[in-house]
């Protein structure tokens, strides 16, 4: 059986930054295989895209443009705040406004949204609204460990139930 629209498809894969020897992001190795429904939106296309027609035991390794995972940096998304705005009856926090600490807000129509701290000056911080990965070329490489149909439930409920996936049934 190979990789198609609606089988269920398990995984082990390394993700890098750039190359297979850049920096590691994440494995699957050592823990459970990630198991996800094929072709219904779960994954990144072309990460999919790049497993079309594999089968159980077939090795891969691909990488995906920047664009096309989680997409380019963009400066925009990167805004300057005044200081004061986390202020907490007059004091800002201890250890709120540290570089790299993801802060949960909601803007003026009470979206929420997350935004690290990126840099923190004298009276203003900036807020990097970027994802993490936006701007970082991918690089998977792993195999296929298993490739099955999906279940009438797991094509309803739009998850994977069992090894890898939602255990509540
Ligand atoms: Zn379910």
């Amino acid at each position: 059986m190979t990789i198609e629209q609606n089988k269920v498809v398990a995984v082990h894969y390394t993700l890098n930054e750039g190359t297979a020897e850049g920096q590691l992001v994440e494995s699957t190795n050592g823990g459970e295989p990630l198991a996800f429904i094929y072709g219904v939106g779960m994954m990144i296309p072309a990460f999919e895209a790049n497993l079309a027609g594999l089968t159980i035991g077939d090795a891969f390794a691909f990488g995906i443009p920047a664009a096309q995972a989680y997409g380019e940096y963009d400066q925009t998304a990167l805004v300057e705040v005044p200081k004061q705005i986390f202020e907490d009856e007059g004091k800002i926090p201890d250890g709120l406004l540290e570089v790299g600490n993801v802060l949960p807000l909601q803007d003026q129509e009470g979206n929420r949204m997350q935004g690290m701290v990126a840099y923190v000056g004298l009276d203003k911080v900036k807020l990097d609204f970027n994802h993490p990965m936006a701007g970082v070329d991918l690089f998977f490489t792993g195999h296929v460990e298993g490739v099955r149909e999906a279940e009438p439930a797991e094509l309803e409920h739009g998850h994977v139930h069992g090894a890898g996936g939602h255990h509540h049934h």
